[in-house]
């Protein structure tokens, strides 16, 4: 009835305030909170495959003074509708590149949002925060999503390529989750693709499968990029991930995210019991 179309409009009205203000409450605590260092990084490690240690990624995480520890899925895309994001991209990197200075053979990757790559400044930023830590760039991967890649923009492109230029490198997050593919690798030059979890989970389930990620692993290597297995949580997928020639593996069987404590007990463990000395910076991803 009629009565009841109004009675819904205002109570989808009130859900709309309901939730507007809703995100205006989180983007102001989020933004008290960076400046108040509640954000936190834990680094998941990434391993080649002898499973040693070649590099680890940030990930963000608010520890809420009353609402415990909120993951970045809660909060990231808050922030990426305002200037926030460019904020925390920020606080991300710098916090990553002080913590990163005690591991010089480590790369680490770094999280993009796309909406980072619409300023003019991205490529300033990033140039000032590795030069105020003394990090070399080739040390830096910045993992963009599909959305940042695919996006039609002339001007994030040319970003993206003035990273590279740089000596930073670029890894393509959540690969084969969207819409990229085969021929993404020509068209879009990125140095590293992360093939995503979907993928990845399904590696022995179906021939298929293992058929997709073998076939995606070797057009990557003829365009010259490394591949990254993520999201490997049992022996299987790892063993698979290797027979299909992933260059590198992250994921829950390997390592949970850690703090940085975990990090450096990882590091110093692989320093120790290594008889031969250590080659400089790996970057295999
Ligand atoms: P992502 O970049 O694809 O990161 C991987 C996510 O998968 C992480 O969740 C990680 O904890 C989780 N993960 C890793 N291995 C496994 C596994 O074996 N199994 C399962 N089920 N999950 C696994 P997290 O930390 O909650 O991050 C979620 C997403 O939030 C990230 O996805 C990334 O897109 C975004 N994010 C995290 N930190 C940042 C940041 O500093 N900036 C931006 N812009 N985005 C961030
Ligand atoms: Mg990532
Ligand atoms: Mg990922
Ligand atoms: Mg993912």
């Amino acid at each position: 009835s009629k009565r009841n179309g109004k009675a819904q409009a205002t109570l989808f009205e009130v859900e709309m305030m309901r939730d507007h203000r809703h995100t205006r409450l989180i983007e102001r605590e989020l933004r008290a909170a960076i400046l108040l260092n509640e954000l936190e990084l834990a680094y998941q490690p990434l391993f080649d495959g002898n499973q040693e240690m070649v590099g680890c990624e940030a990930l963000v995480r608010w520890r809420h003074s009353l609402r415990g520890v909120i993951p970045p899925s809660d909060f990231i895309p808050v922030a990426e509708r305002s200037v926030l994001i460019d904020l925390l991209g920020e606080w991300v990197l710098r916090r990553a590149c002080r913590d990163m200075k005690a591991f010089p053979n480590l790369c680490f990757n770094v999280n993009f949002s796309p909406n980072q790559f619409k300023r003019d400044n991205v490529v300033a930023m990033v140039e000032a925060v590795l030069a105020e830590s003394g990090i070399p760039a080739e040390r830096l991967v910045v993992e963009i999503t599909e959305s940042t890649a695919m996006s039609d923009r002339a001007d994030v492109k040319a970003r993206l390529n003035s990273l590279r230029e740089l000596g930073v490198k670029i890894a393509l997050d959540d690969f084969g989750a969207g819409f990229s593919g085969f021929a993404y690798l020509q068209a879009f030059p990125v140095d590293i693709i992360k093939i995503d979890r979907a993928f990845v989970s399904k590696l022995g389930a179906t021939a298929a499968s293992d058929v997709m990620v073998t076939a995606l692993v070797s057009v990557a290597h003829a365009f010259d990029v490394k591949v990254v297995a993520e999201g490997i949580e049992t022996e299987s997928q790892l063993e698979l991930g290797k027979l299909a020639g992933a260059d590198v593996f992250q994921g829950f069987f390997l390592s949970r995210p850690l703090s940085l404590a975990g990090i450096e007990a990882l590091y110093s463990a692989r320093l120790g019991s290594n008889l031969l000395p250590r080659s400089k910076a790996k970057c295999k991803a």
